[in-house]
């Protein structure tokens, strides 16, 4: 995939081979030997406890710190071939303040790579309004605006657009939503999410915070001090297999319950709801029941949305009486997500919960039985975070 300079590819690989970084004056080397392969298209998380070189790491890769030794491969091709400037034009870059020109209006301040590339105008202006649809934003509304006319989170997405202006093969991405509130984090990242799922870059993101890795990572690098790489691993498979008690400690005392943040109830094996309706022949009801993992009944309406659980006296004539032992609460939903549906079960203190689907149709029961079994599962059934999304 390596053309010529001027090609733009929709996402590159990036490898660190042996790269070290010493700077001057330093005793210990800020980077020792880091060696690291990040497929093309996926985000990988640099982590790490502050000082341990994911900055440094992140920045070497578009020479904004030279590095001392070793070397990077951007697409195979190694960055010290290449001039700088040249090689930022094709890296985009998003930090935590921005960085946006207060005194440029958002279309220019997005257009800063593309005039720089010396593109025709009409192409910057189709392309600037396409990355305001694209983040989430009315190019109408935006265009002409001033940073300051913008809140936060509004600029936190046209430093994005900009990073993207020129359909970079690489992002770089420091921190990008350390300075937002976390609630609007929160919708960032999940926009991000999204985003990515449409255009499938290689992203290197930086942050202190594990869970933010967690969330956003296809794979996850946590660093040590000195840049030393204790392991590098999918999120799941980062919380099941901690390398290190470093890792381990770093991921958290909680990190059974942080893989269930990973999964959503549909994303896992449920059990058969023993179904039964009331009118139905008890005969019926009783094959059901002796069909499903579960010892009482679950009684539905006509459309098929749980009720409540059936008593044994509801089955004593002939036909289903709506005798409940219980309400059937809480109910859970196939999109959420397992660490909350668990905590439904909990609140309640039962060991069940029907599932249902956006209709509100029966779909399955939720054990906490169930979801044991989820923990135990290998983590390649663990969705990646772009796929998560509902
Ligand atoms: P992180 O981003 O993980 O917090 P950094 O990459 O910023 O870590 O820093 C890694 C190490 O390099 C730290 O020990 C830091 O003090 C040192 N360092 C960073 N920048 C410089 C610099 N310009 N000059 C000297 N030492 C630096």
């Amino acid at each position: 995939m390596s053309g010529s300079p001027t090609a733009h590819h929709r996402a590159a690989t990036l490898e660190f081979r042996h790269a070290s970084k010493r700077y001057p004056r330093a005793t210990e080397a800020a980077i020792e030997d880091l060696s690291l392969e990040i497929p093309a298209g996926e985000i990988c998380v640099l982590v790490g406890p502050s000082g341990c070189g994911k900055t440094t790491a992140m920045r070497m890769v578009n020479r904004m710190i030279e590095m001392s030794g070793g070397d990077i491969l951007l697409d195979g091709r190694s960055i010290s071939e290449r001039r700088p400037a040249e090689l930022r034009r094709e890296i985009g870059y998003a930090i935590q303040q921005i960085g946006l020109f207060p005194h440029q209006t958002v279309a220019d301040n997005i257009a800063t790579v593309p005039r720089l590339l010396g593109w025709e105008r009409d192409r910057i202006a189709r392309r600037v309004d396409e990355l305001l649809e694209l983040t989430g934003l009315d190019p109408q509304e935006m265009r002409e605006r001033y940073p300051a006319q913008l809140s936060g989170g509004q600029r936190q997405r046209i430093g994005v657009a900009r990073a993207l202006a020129a359909d970079p093969p690489l992002m770089l991405m420091d921190e990008p939503f350390g300075a937002v509130d976390p609630i609007n984090r929160e919708r960032l990242q999940n926009e991000f999410l999204r985003l990515q799922a449409e255009i499938g870059k290689t992203i290197v993101f930086v942050t202190h915070d594990i869970d933010e890795a967690i969330k956003m990572g296809d794979r996850i690098a946590v660093l040590q001090k000195g840049g030393v790489l204790a392991q590098f691993a999918t999120p799941a498979d980062l919380l099941m297999t901690p390398a290190s008690p470093f890792v381990e400690d770093f991921v958290g005392a909680d990190r059974a319950l942080k893989r269930l943040a990973l999964q959503r109830v549909r994303d896992i094996d449920l059990w058969r709801a023993p179904i039964v309706r009331v009118g139905e022949p008890v005969h019926r009801a009783r094959a059901a029941i002796a069909d499903s993992d579960l010892p009482f009944p679950l009684l539905v309406d006509a459309e098929s949305r749980p009720v409540g659980w059936l008593s044994e006296r509801g089955l004593l004539g002939e036909r289903v009486t709506p005798e409940l032992r219980s309400r059937a609460t809480p109910t859970v939903e196939l999109d959420d997500i397992l660490r909350d549906a668990l905590s439904d079960l909990l609140t309640h203190e039962t060991q069940y919960g029907p599932v249902v689907d956006a209709q509100g149709r029966i779909a399955g029961v939720l054990s906490v039985e169930v979801i044991s079994h989820a923990l135990a599962a290998p983590a390649s059934e663990v969705p990646s975070p772009t796929e998560r999304l509902e």
